[in-house]
């Protein structure tokens, strides 16, 4: 049975390590198959968003689990439901453009972060799928925008580093009240 993982925290030094790559052979490896489930699990089952890498979980390898799908709001959504492991972003295109996110491991429920950080719309993105395959694919949109954030943590980088406009942070409950509930 798959089990619900424990969030690390904003201080907890795991998010500012550089995750540890894994080899072909450890993708394989029945303890790692595991911990994608338990992985996807998580996301689902706390509703944690659209994705979640190791080191949140308390895992300093370079594995991060992406559950997108088309919203009512949001019904154009492409979806990408998939782990990316070892990712890296070989490529970007155009200029940066100010996005809203957040992370989970900035606070619980209605008290985590949001702000607006500068994403490309465009990326060229290399990464091993579960069964240890080679994808080097252009990524657009609400993909590319997960695959930026999700890379930086296995970088040890955090959203909270890349904001440039900092009067823009504002709480889960405020950015639900003031952004998301005036675009539907
Ligand atoms: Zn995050």
């Amino acid at each position: 049975m798959p089990r619900i993982l424990k969030p690390t925290y904003f201080g907890n030094p795991i998010l500012r390590k550089k995750a540890r790559r894994l080899t072909r052979k450890e993708i394989l490896s029945d303890k790692t198959q595991e911990l994608i489930q338990n992985m996807f699990y998580t996301l689902r089952e706390k509703e944690y968003g659209v994705g979640i890498a190791a080191p949140q979980l308390g895992y300093p390898i370079a594995i991060s689990a992406i559950g997108i799908k088309p919203t009512p709001t949001r019904p154009d959504r492409e979806p990408f439901d998939g782990v990316i492991i070892n990712p890296q972003i070989l490529e970007t295109f155009g200029e940066p453009h100010e996005m809203w996110e957040g992370c989970l491991s900035s606070g619980e429920g209605d008290n985590t972060l949001f702000a607006k950080v500068p994403r490309y719309k465009k990326v060229r993105l290399q990464w091993l799928d579960e069964k240890a395959q080679k994808h080097d694919e252009i990524v657009e949109g609400f993909v590319a925008h997960v695959a930026q954030h999700e890379t930086d943590h296995l970088n040890g980088t955090l959203f909270v580093d890349k904001v440039v406009d900092t009067k823009s942070y504002m709480l889960a409950s405020e950015y639900r009240k003031r952004i998301i509930n005036k675009r539907s």
